[in-house]
């Protein structure tokens, strides 16, 4: 089937991303930062299943450790055939007058750069030019590129927004190469990001301001993205699904 690797799998919508693409029978590799245990139990229930699963601790802004991180899927399983770019962060919510430079260049070096790298990575092993078989990348963005995020946390919107534009161009650029690249923008989604934010309950806060008022679970985002890594979405690149419930 292939082998993909999801960054931030250790929770949220990595974990449910890599748990329905081990179902569909990847071969799946669970990328975290800190939370050990946590991708491990991933890990555990992937592999109760009689799937294959692999838990590799990496920081996606460092490059070296990206670097490390691919080597070791090459051994281990064998190139990737797909990616999924999901770890991101955001800080606490503030309004433009409290944000730092080193803040803003943290959100950016995971949210930006870190996808950048992986995307980089993954090429080397898909394109054609390279002597790979092709391959499907899916960014996973945020309603917030679309929306900003004022009041909250614009920085981070901003990094979506930068992650959009790497989808679009990075979906022209290695089109031919047999590799599609695509987005999704989740919206209002049940995990512990909120915490981040300094609310916890926020998904709960603002349902009733969306169409379909409810948040959204990790589980319908997973969905999307394996449909755009599947052959079933084989004609489509640089394209976007929003799971924002109409927002
Ligand atoms: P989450 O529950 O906070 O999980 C974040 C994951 O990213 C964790 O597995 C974390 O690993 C990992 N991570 C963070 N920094 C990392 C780094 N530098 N290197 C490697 N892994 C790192 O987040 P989520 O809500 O599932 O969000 C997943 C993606 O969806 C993010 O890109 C987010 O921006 C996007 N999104 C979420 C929502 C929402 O409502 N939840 C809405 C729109 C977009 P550790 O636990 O090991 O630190």
């Amino acid at each position: 089937m292939g082998v993909v690797l999801v960054t931030g799998a250790s929770r949220g919508i990595g974990r449910a991303t890599a748990i329905l693409l081990a179902q569909a029978g990847y071969k799946v590799v669970i990328n975290y930062q800190q939370s050990k245990q946590a991708a491990d139990e991933v890990v555990s229930i992937i592999r109760a299943h009689s799937g294959k699963a692999l838990a590799i601790k990496a920081d996606i802004a460092d490059e070296l450790q990206v670097m490390a991180m691919f080597a070791e899927i090459d051994n281990a399983f064998g190139p990737v055939t797909a990616l999924v770019n999901n770890a991101g962060i955001l800080f606490q919510q503030s309004t433009i007058e409290e944000l730092t430079a080193e803040r803003i260049n943290r959100v950016l070096a995971t949210n930006v750069t870190g996808y950048f790298l992986c995307c980089r990575e993954a090429v080397k092993r898909m394109a054609f030019r390279h002597g790979g078989k092709g391959g499907a990348i899916v960014n996973v963005s945020s309603a917030a590129a679309r929306l900003g995020a004022p009041g909250e946390y614009v920085d981070y919107a901003a990094s979506k927004g930068a992650v959009d534009t790497l989808t679009t161009g990075l979906s022209v650029e290695v089109a031919a190469q047999g590799i599609r690249v695509n987005g999704v923008r989740p919206g209002f989604i049940y995990t512990e990001m909120h915490a981040s934010g300094g609310e916890p309950g926020r998904v709960d806060r603002v349902k009733d301001l969306l169409p379909m008022k409810r948040g959204g679970q990790p589980e319908e985002v997973a969905q999307a993205i394996a449909w755009l890594l599947s052959d079933n979405a084989s004609y489509v690149t640089g394209s976007f699904l929003d799971l924002a419930g109409g927002k």
